[in-house]
């Protein structure tokens, strides 16, 4: 008998849950599969370096499975439906007594799942599935009404409670498999039909395993402990950059936070100042995957406050395109945006900043934000894109209050002071005193050929709160 892992957003060897139950006793052979499905991924609105990364991701897996003794079969396809067709055909075409795999929560991959999984359920394959994503599992923590939680402090205090100060340690890579017991028919299938995606060297980002427990081991050794302090300011690239690791499953959620725990001396919350802050970031990320499978919804664009569908945004390309084209006469929000096309990844201060003002400043609707932030982020990651774009659009669970609107000049001034950043990424603005950086006068602007504001802060911010006024319920 042989077992099947599926490799979907979880592309690593070490802890993986569902490798790692494969290959239990080390008793019977592991064959495993994974799909590109370029059309499926650009319709959930990834971004074509996203989809290089992802390539890259799964050739690395290939090696290192194979490191193992584990055959892996890649096949191209379309779309899901393509895949669950070509899965249930390779099971009836060779005998599996088990399918493996890490769970999925959005609302089209566990569509997949339940097809597939019906499927083995009439077919006596046994339909094994884990939760990487998350330490605790969606749904198992409720309020004392029973509901999910919808605030974030209560339910990190609810996560923190049930993990008790303890964090289980990640499962190690499987051992060797002897590949010579897997018959010789199915090993050739595997590598004739194995169809290895082309991909580029990006020019920042590594997408393997390796790259991403150095920076983990790195980030731990040196800036977390000043995590606390350093976190908001966008100059000093003071996080852990593990975004993009967690988003492919290069890296999983139980690996930084137990390295975490680790180096803050076996505590989750009651050691080190930067580190438990480090580890509530995660528990953020946690919070968002448990929303989500709570309001499906949300993987349906849906505000997750329904009175905010009816707000009147603005119908505004051109505004839009300035503020994609970091052209909107705000430098800090202006320089953000360059960070994002230039890096595939931005400051997540800077994320809320430029978020806040398409929504508000610009009221443009955060679906046109949420959607090229996912195109363009290496790390896009539904729960945790749509969670940051409804928090900062005031739509969302725990959401800022609508009349919270940040103004962008002083956020420039508190947490990019001397204008470090600005110039980084908007080198013509650095021939200014640090002062002015935030916020050029007209003659500045005109010498430096930097725009003038799409928008005056005052009146942008009084239209958002006369708009949203109108919907809050
Ligand atoms: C509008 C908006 C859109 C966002 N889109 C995404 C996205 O598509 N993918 C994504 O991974 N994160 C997203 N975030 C959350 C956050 O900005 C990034 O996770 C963070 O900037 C990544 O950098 P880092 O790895 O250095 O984070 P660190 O500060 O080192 O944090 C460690 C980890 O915690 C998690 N995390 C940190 N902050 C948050 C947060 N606010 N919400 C959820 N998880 C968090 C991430 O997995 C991160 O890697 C978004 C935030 C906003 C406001």
């Amino acid at each position: 008998m042989t077992r099947l892992v599926w490799f979907r957003t979880d592309l690593r060897i070490h802890d993986n849950p569902a490798l790692a139950h494969a290959r239990r006793n080390n008793d019977e052979d592991t064959l495993a599969i994974t799909f590109v499905v370029e059309p499926q991924w650009q319709q959930h609105q990834l971004g074509e370096r996203r989809i290089n990364l992802m390539k890259q991701a799964i050739a690395e897996l290939h090696a290192s499975l194979s490191n193992i003794g584990i055959p892996l079969l890649t096949i191209t396809k379309a779309s899901f439906a393509e895949c669950e067709e070509h899965l249930i055909k390779l099971m009836q075409e060779f005998t599996f007594s088990e399918l493996n795999f890490n769970i999925e929560y959005e609302v089209n991959e566990r569509l997949r799942d339940i097809n597939v999984s019906r499927w083995c359920h009439d077919n006596d394959i046994v339909v094994n599935k884990f939760h990487d994503q998350c330490l605790i599992a969606p749904g198992e923590l409720k309020t004392l009404g029973g509901d999910p939680y919808r605030v974030y402090s209560p339910f990190r205090k609810s996560w923190l409670k049930e993990m008790q100060e303890f964090c289980p340690a990640p499962c190690a890579a499987p051992e060797k498999q002897d590949e010579t017991s897997i018959s010789q028919n199915t090993l050739i299938h595997w590598q004739e039909n194995t169809n290895l995606p082309k991909w580029e060297t990006d020019d920042e980002w590594i997408a393997d395993e390796n790259s991403g427990h150095e920076r983990l081991r790195e980030f731990l050794d040196k800036d977390a402990l000043h995590y606390h302090e350093w976190r908001d300011i966008p100059d000093l690239d003071a996080t852990s950059g593990l975004s993009f690791y967690l988003a492919l499953g290069l890296l999983s959620p139980r690996q930084c936070i137990y390295t975490a725990w680790q180096s803050n001396a076996c505590a989750l919350s009651g050691g080190e100042e930067g580190i438990n802050t480090w580890i509530n970031e995660l528990i953020w990320r946690e919070f968002y995957r448990h929303l989500l499978v709570a309001y499906p919804n949300l993987c349906k664009h849906k505000s997750f406050k329904p009175d905010y569908d009816d707000i009147k945004w603005r119908d505004a390309p051109d505004d839009f395109q300035r503020w994609c084209d970091g052209e909107t006469g705000y430098p800090i929000v202006d320089a953000a945006m360059k960070q994002l096309k230039e890096r595939g990844w931005m400051h997540n201060r800077l994320r809320m900043i430029t978020a806040m003002f398409l929504t508000k400043h610009l009221l443009i609707d955060w679906r046109w934000g949420e959607d090229y932030f996912s195109k363009h982020l290496v790390d896009a990651d539904l729960a945790s894109n749509n969670g940051g774009w409804q928090w900062s659009a005031s739509t969302g669970a725990d959401g800022a209050p609508y009349f919270r609107i940040f103004n962008p000049t002083t956020q420039s001034e508190r947490f990019d002071s001397k204008g470090y950043f600005i110039v980084q990424y908007l080198p013509k603005l650095g021939g200014l005193p640090a002062k002015s950086r935030h916020n050029p006068s007209a003659a500045e602007r005109l010498q430096c050929k930097y725009p003038a504001p799409v928008v005056e802060h005052k009146y942008g911010r009084e239209r958002a709160l006369e708009t949203f006024k109108a919907c809050a319920g």
